[in-house]
Formats: C-alpha cells, sequence, structure tokens
C-alpha cells in the first residue's frame, strides 16, 4: 500500500555551530514510527530563510510530512514564519486568536506587548494553528495537496506536547484522508553475543531488505548485537500473528 514519507527539519545557528545538539528530529522521528511514518531523512539548517523555504518546496512537490523545529522566535534571525509563507505562496497574516493568547501571556509575565511579540502571532494563510501552553510560539501547520508541513517551536518541552496532542492526531487524520492505512507494529528484540555483524548479515541479510515484514534491523555495541524483529499487520492481532510465525524461524538461523 501507499505510504507516507516525513522529512524532519531542525532550525537554528546554534545547531550548524555546535553549539546545541539537535535532539528535536530524533523525538519527532520516533513519535512517527508510531503512526509507520518513516522518515526520508534529517536536515539541519542554520537560520536562513532561503534554504529552508526550499526545502519546504521540495517537500510540497514530493508530497512529503514536513516537520520543522525552530526559528518561531520574535527576533528577526527567525525566520520559520517567512519560509512557509515563501515555499506555500501565501501571506503572512496577523492571527488574533494567536495574538490574544500572546496578550494574556506577557501580561501575566508582567512584559509590554510590542511589535516584536505581535511578529509572533503572524501565520501564513491557510494555516492551523498549533497553541502552546507552555511558551510564546504557537505552532501551525499547513496543507497543500499531499504534503503536510507543521512549524513547531525549538524549546523541547514546548514542541513535545503540541508533538504529542495535536501534530499526531492531524497527522492521522491526513493519512486516514488520502486513503493510507496506518498499520500497528510490534518488535520482538533478540540480544546475540559472541555473532560478528557481518555474519549476521550473511545469514539474515534477505530479512533486512527494504519492504519486508516482518523486517529485521540490528545494531551493534560491545561485541553484543541487538536485532529487531519488526512485524505491520492492519490491527494488533495481525502484526502479532506475523510476528509470531516468523520468530521461530529467525531463531533457527
Ligand atoms: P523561542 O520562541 O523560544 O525563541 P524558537 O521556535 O524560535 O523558540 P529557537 O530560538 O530556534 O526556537 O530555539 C530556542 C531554544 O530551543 C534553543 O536555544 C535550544 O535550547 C532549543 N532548541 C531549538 N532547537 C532545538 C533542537 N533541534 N534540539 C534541541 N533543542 C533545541
Ligand atoms: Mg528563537
Amino acid at each position: 500500500g501507499c505510504r507516507m514519507k516525513a522529512v524532519v527539519i531542525a532550525t537554528g545557528d546554534e545547531l550548524v555551530r555546535g553549539v546545541h545538539t539537535d535532539t528535536n528530529s530524533g523525538l519527532i522521528a520516533r513519535r512517527l514510527a508510531t503512526l509507520s511514518i518513516e522518515c526520508e531523512r534529517f536536515v539541519v539548517l542554520g537560520d536562513d530563510e532561503e534554504a529552508l523555504s526550499a526545502e519546504l518546496l521540495r517537500c510540497v512537490q514530493l508530497g512529503r510530512l514536513a516537520i520543522v523545529s525552530g526559528g518561531l522566535g520574535p527576533t528577526l534571525d527567525d525566520v520559520t514564519r517567512a519560509a512557509f509563507a515563501r515555499a506555500c505562496a501565501v501571506p503572512l497574516e496577523r492571527h488574533a486568536e494567536c495574538e490574544a493568547r500572546l496578550r494574556v501571556l506577557l501580561e501575566a509575565r508582567g512584559r509590554e506587548y510590542t511589535a516584536s511579540n505581535a511578529r509572533q502571532a503572524d501565520v501564513p494563510r491557510g494555516a492551523r494553528v498549533l497553541p502552546n501552553e507552555r511558551g510564546t510560539a504557537d505552532g501551525f501547520a499547513m496543507q497543500l495537496g499531499a504534503a503536510l508541513l507543521v512549524a513547531l517551536p525549538g524549546p523541547p518541552r514546548e514542541l513535545q506536547p503540541i508533538l504529542d496532542e495535536q501534530v499526531l492526531p492531524l497527522a492521522r487524520e491526513h493519512l486516514q484522508a488520502r486513503g493510507i492505512a496506518v498499520p500497528v507494529v510490534c518488535d520482538a528484540v533478540f540480544r546475540l553475543s559472541g555473532l560478528p555483524e557481518a555474519r549476521f548479515a550473511d545469514l539474515c541479510g534477505d530479512w533486512m531488505e527494504r519492504g519486508r515484514n516482518p523486517l529485521v534491523g540490528v545494531t551493534a555495541s560491545m561485541g553484543v548485537l541487538t536485532a529487531t524483529l519488526r512485524a505491520r499487520g492492519a490491527d494488533e492481532a495481525e502484526a502479532q500473528r506475523l510476528l509470531a510465525a516468523h520468530v521461530t524461524a529467525f531463531v533457527e538461523r
């Protein structure tokens, strides 16, 4: 069947300067895996509007799910809004609900609402706002044909609840609307010591080819191989059945 692929984009000059390390993308990829959405690639960019909009445009053309983190702050180096507007060929518009929420939040923190703050209430025309309960920058999502583009704030403690509570349900709806089934994934994990990785590849390489179900993945650490047998089914029962039917054959190899 048809699957949706994702591109996860982390933005921020500190990331490409090596001052901060991108942990958001890994979190996003792990969450997307629960919907069987595979990450095609991670992209890490500086605060570069042109580079980000080019990346987003590519995602529109390929019908990808793109999730961007960072660059939603009130300063001029926060370019995510402008990059989205450019890639989607729509203007930025002040969003009344965003602005109202922002005013209340800043007031509660004893801060003044300025023109710079107001920038954070600008979203691309047609975007759906993803309210941020832990910070000033709301996220937003744009649907363009098969593509779904999402912008999330950079701080992990703000990003994570929006991802879990808003983005995953939205992605699931998007898949359903496009007739893409969301399979259930079941894993069986094996730890094998004393078996070199190359020998494992000789024994089980055919189970590791893309598209296999169940699919075998392997990682090596300090002489121990961790092999994961991952089955996908229309429901839990089917995935478990598939897994059970292959575990014995796998162990016997
Ligand atoms: P803010 O309104 O807080 O400025 P923002 O959306 O503009 O939000 P950034 O300014 O890009 O986000 O990042 C804010 C902070 O969030 C960074 O200083 C960093 O601590 C953290 N952060 C940003 N991106 C990442 C990332 N990819 N992985 C981990 N932490 C990140
Ligand atoms: Mg910022």
